[in-house]
C-alpha cells in the first residue's frame, strides 16, 4: 500500500512519512527512491532524511546506478558525521566495484571531512579488489599521520592491501611490526606468499606461527597445501595430512579437497585416490577436485569412473571431463559428452566451449565443426576473441579453408593470434601466396608478428620453394623483431634447402644452430637425400636421428635401403636384428571419412564396416581401372620381413584406401569431395594412388595426415610430393 502512495501522490508526504518509508521498507526501487527524493527536497531536507535515502539506493540489491545515485545524494548532504560516512564506505566495499568506495573517499578528503580509525579498513579493502597501490600508499600515510598505524585492524587491512598490490616486502614490513597477530592476520600473510608465489616462505611462515599462541585454522591449512601442490612438496603435504588426523580436526570440503589437489599435483594420483575412497560422503567439490586431477595427468578412465559417480554434477565437473578427453586425444568422447551436457541443459562457459571446439578441429569433421560454430554463435560466443581463433584453427583443420577465412573477415576484433592462425592455415593447406599476402596486410595493419606467425610464412616459404623471400623473413625475424629462432623456425629453413635441392646449405644452417637439431631437422634432411639421391649424406641423417629415437621406423627403412643398395647384408641384417629385438610398437594407423555428418573409421585391412565387402570390391575395380594408367603399388615403405607379394597386399590395404572407397561407394555422398583424416604420416604409395583416383575418377580428395594438408586434384597434389 505504501509503495502505491510514493508512486501516485503529487502532494508532498508529510516528513514522518517519508522517515517510516524509508526505514521500513527494503524492496524500494531506484525511481521509487527519486520520487521520495524529490519529496525531501520539496520538504524541508534534513541530513537525517537524506544519509537514510543514500543508505537505501546503496542497498538496491543489482545496479550499479544506485551506487552512483546515493554518491550524487551523498553530495548534498552539507556536513556529514563520520559514523555515517563510515557506514557508507563499508557498504560501498563490499559492492563489487571498489572505484565507488575510493570516490566517496576522495571527496570526503577535499571537502576536509574527519577520518577515525573505523574509516580505513573498508578504504583498504577497497584499494585490494581494486589494486590501485598508489592511492593505498597515500592511505597508509594518512594512517600514520592520524597515528592510527598500530591499530591490528588497519595493520591487517595493510597487509592485505600490499599482497594485493603484488608488495609482498612491504606487506612483511607491516606484519613484523605488529604487537598482536590473530589467526587472521597470520593468514593473510601467508595467503600472500602463496599468492606471489612464495611457497618456502609460506612453510617458514606456518611454522612460525605454530610458536606463537595461534592455532591453525582450517583456511590457513588449505593454503599452506596449496604451496605444497604448487612447489611438489609431497613428504610436507604428508605431514600437514598427519596432523589434520592427529589433531582430529574437522575435514571440511575445502580442506578435503586442498588435500586432494595436494597429492594430485605432487603426482601422488595413488594417495589422493585413497583418501578420496575414505571419505565416508563426497562433496562435489572434492569429487571435482578427484576428477580433474586425473584429467590433468592423461587419466581419462579413471577421471570417468569419478565422473560417472557424480549424481548432481555442476558444469565444472562436465568442463574438466569434456577437457580431459580433448587433450588425451580422444576427440569424439569429448564432443559425445559435450552432447550429452546439452541434453541436461547445461549450458558451456567459455573454457568448455573452447575444449569442444579444440575437440572439432582433432577430429576433422566437417559437418561437426559447422554445427558447433552455430551452437556458439546462439549461445552468445560470436563475438569471443578467443572462440573467434579456435574457429580459424578448427575449419583450417577440417579442410575448409573458406569458412576459416570467413571467420577471420567478421571478426569484430583481431590480434596476433588471429592473423598468425588464418596464416599458418593457408601455410598448412598450401597456399603460400594467401599467406604471404595476408602476412603483408598484417604488417600494414601495424599488427607486430611473434613466433608462431614465421613458422607460418616460413612453412609457406618452404613449400612453395621461395628461397631468397624465405632467408628474408628468417633474419628480419631475428634482427628486426628480435625473436630468437627455435626448432620450428630452424625446421623450416632446412625444410626450404633441402626443397630446393640445396642441401649443403641445410647442412650448414643445422651446424650453426644454438642447440641441437631435433628429430624432425635431421627427418627433412634425411629424406631430401633420399629424393635427391645423396647416399653419404642421408646416411649421416638417418645416423643421427637414430641416436635420439633408436626406433624411428624411417631412419631404419633407410639405411636398410642404402645398405640393401650397396650389397652391404650384413648391416641390412643388423638393422633387421635390432628392430626385431625392439618390437618396434607403431601407433596404429587410421583413417576417418566424413559422408552426410557421419564419421567412418577404418584401420588397416579391417572388415568391421557394414559394407566391408562391396568396399573391397570397390577397391579392386579401383585398383585393376589404375593400373592402366601404370600404377604398380611401391612397397619400399614396408619393413617387415615379407614376400612381395604379400607386401603389396598389405599397401592395398592402408585405411585411407580404404575409407576413400567408402568414399566412392558411398550413395549418400552429396559433396564432390572425399575428405580423408589419417593419424600418421600419408604413405608414398597411398599418395600415388590418390593422386592417379583424383585424376581418373574426377574428384576432389583432401587428405589431412598428421602434419599437414594434401589437396588431390587432377592428377596432382598441393604438396607438390614434398611431405
Ligand atoms: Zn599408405
Ligand atoms: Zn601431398
Amino acid at each position: 500500500m505504501e509503495m502505491a502512495m510514493v508512486t501516485m501522490t503529487h502532494t508532498p508526504l508529510p516528513l514522518p512519512q517519508l522517515n517510516h518509508l524509508l526505514t521500513a521498507s527494503t524492496t524500494l526501487t531506484l525511481s521509487q527512491l527519486k520520487q521520495i527524493h524529490a519529496q525531501i527536497l520539496r520538504s524541508n531536507p534534513s541530513n537525517s532524511l537524506l544519509s537514510k535515502l543514500v543508505i537505501s539506493s546503496c542497498s538496491l540489491s543489482s545496479s550499479s546506478s544506485g551506487l552512483h545515485y546515493a554518491l550524487s545524494v551523498f553530495s548534498q548532504i552539507p556536513n556529514p558525521d563520520t559514523h555515517f560516512c563510515n557506514q557508507l564506505l563499508r557498504l560501498l566495499s563490499r559492492s563489487p566495484t571498489p572505484q565507488n568506495t575510493l570516490f566517496l573517499y576522495q571527496k570526503l578528503r577535499r571537502v576536509g571531512s574527519p577520518l577515525d580509525p573505523f574509516s580505513f579498513p573498508p578504504l583498504l579493502k577497497a584499494v585490494s579488489k581494486a589494486s590501485a597501490l598508489y592511492l593505498g600508499l597515500e592511505i597508509h600515510g594518512l594512517a600514520s599521520k592520524l597515528g592510527f598505524h598500530s591499530d591490528p585492524f588497519i595493520q591487517t587491512g595493510l597487509i592485505a592491501m600490499y599482497s594485493a598490490c603484488r608488495r609482498i616486502m612491504d606487506a612483511r614490513l607491516v606484519f613484523d611490526k605488529m604487537s598482536h597477530r590473530d589467526a587472521v592476520t597470520w593468514n593473510i600473510m601467508i595467503d600472500g606468499y602463496c599468492q606471489s608465489g612464495n611457497y618456502d616462505q609460506v612453510l617458514k611462515l606456518y611454522e612460525e606461527m605454530k610458536t606463537s599462541d595461534t592455532k591453525p585454522d582450517g583456511v590457513i591449512l588449505c593454503t599452506v597445501l596449496s604451496a605444497c601442490g604448487h612447489s611438489g612438496n609431497l613428504s610436507y603435504g604428508k605431514a600437514i595430512h598427519e596432523f589434520i588426523m592427529d589433531n582430529g580436526l574437522a575435514l571440511s570440503a575445502h580442506l578435503q579437497s586442498a588435500l586432494v589437489n595436494m597429492y594430485v599435483n605432487c603426482g601422488a594420483m595413488d594417495l589422493a585416490r585413497e583418501l578420496y575412497d575414505k571419505l565416508s560422503s563426497k562433496h562435489l567439490v572434492v569429487s571435482t577436485a578427484m576428477l580433474s586431477g586425473y584429467a590433468k595427468h592423461g587419466m581419462v578412465k579413471d577421471a570417468r569412473f569419478i565422473f560417472d559417480q557424480i549424481v548432481e554434477k555442476d558444469l565444472v565437473c562436465w568442463s574438466a571431463m569434456i577437457s580431459g578427453y580433448a587433450e588425451s586425444d580422444q576427440p569424439q568422447e569429448a564432443l559425445k559428452l559435450f552432447n550429452e551436457m546439452q541434453l541436461r541443459n547445461i549450458v558451456p562457459d567459455q573454457i568448455t566451449m573452447l575444449s569442444a571446439i579444440s575437440a572439432c578441429a582433432n577430429v576433422g569433421a566437417l559437418a561437426q565443426a559447422r554445427w558447433i560454430h552455430t551452437y556458439a554463435d546462439k549461445n552468445g560466443f560470436g563475438r569471443s576473441l578467443s572462440v573467434n581463433n579456435a574457429l580459424i584453427d578448427m575449419y583450417a583443420k577440417c579442410g575448409n579453408l573458406i569458412r576459416a577465412k570467413e571467420v577471420f573477415e567478421n571478426m569484430p576484433r583481431k590480434n596476433v593470434i588471429s592473423w598468425s592462425s588464418m596464416i599458418n592455415a593457408f601455410a598448412m593447406h598450401g597456399y603460400a601466396n594467401s599467406a604471404m599476402n595476408l602476412f603483408h596486410r598484417m604488417k600494414e595493419e601495424d599488427i607486430e608478428p611473434n613466433g608462431v606467425t614465421f613458422i607460418g610464412v616460413l612453412y609457406a616459404c618452404s613449400h612453395a620453394g621461395l628461397v631468397e623471400e624465405g632467408q628474408k623473413l628468417f633474419s628480419s625475424m631475428i634482427n628486426e623483431h628480435g625473436i630468437a629462432p627455435r626448432h620450428e623456425h630452424y625446421g623450416c629453413m632446412v625444410d626450404l634447402y633441402c626443397r630446393a635441392n640445396l642441401l649443403r646449405k641445410a647442412m650448414e644452417l643445422i651446424e650453426s644452430m644454438p642447440f641441437a637439431p631435433n628429430v624432425i631437422i635431421w627427418g627433412s634432411l634425411m629424406s631430401a637425400c633420399q629424393v635427391h639421391g645423396e647416399v653419404e649424406l642421408g646416411e649421416f641423417a638417418a645416423k643421427q636421428i637414430l641416436e635420439l629415437e633408436p626406433d624411428h621406423d624411417g631412419a631404419l627403412v633407410v639405411l636398410s635401403n642404402i645398405y640393401a643398395k650397396e650389397r652391404r647384408w650384413n648391416d641390412v641384417g643388423l638393422i633387421r636384428q635390432s628392430m626385431a629385438n625392439k618390437g618396434i610398437s607403431k601407433e596404429k594407423a587410421s583413417s576417418r571419412v566424413e559422408i552426410n555428418n557421419e564419421v567412418h573409421v577404418f584401420m588397416m585391412a579391417d572388415r568391421y564396416h557394414k559394407q566391408s565387402r562391396e568396399i573391397y570390391k570397390k577397391l579392386e575395380e579401383v585398383v585393376s581401372e589404375l593400373k592402366l594408367v601404370s600404377y604398380t603399388p611401391s612397397t619400399s615403405g614396408i619393413l617387415i620381413d615379407l614376400e612381395e607379394e604379400d607386401k603389396k597386399e598389405l599397401v592395398l590395404w592402408h585405411s585411407e584406401k580404404l575409407a576413400l572407397c567408402y568414399g566412392l561407394i558411398s550413395k549418400r555422398r552429396k559433396e564432390s569431395c572425399i575428405r580423408i583424416v589419417k593419424n600418421l604420416r600419408i604413405c608414398e604409395d597411398c599418395h600415388s594412388f590418390m593422386k592417379l583416383v583424383s585424376k581418373v575418377y574426377q574428384i576432389e580428395i583432401v587428405v589431412r595426415d598428421r602434419t599437414r594438408f594434401h589437396h588431390f586434384n587432377s592428377g596432382t597434389c598441393s604438396c607438390r610430393d614434398y611431405w
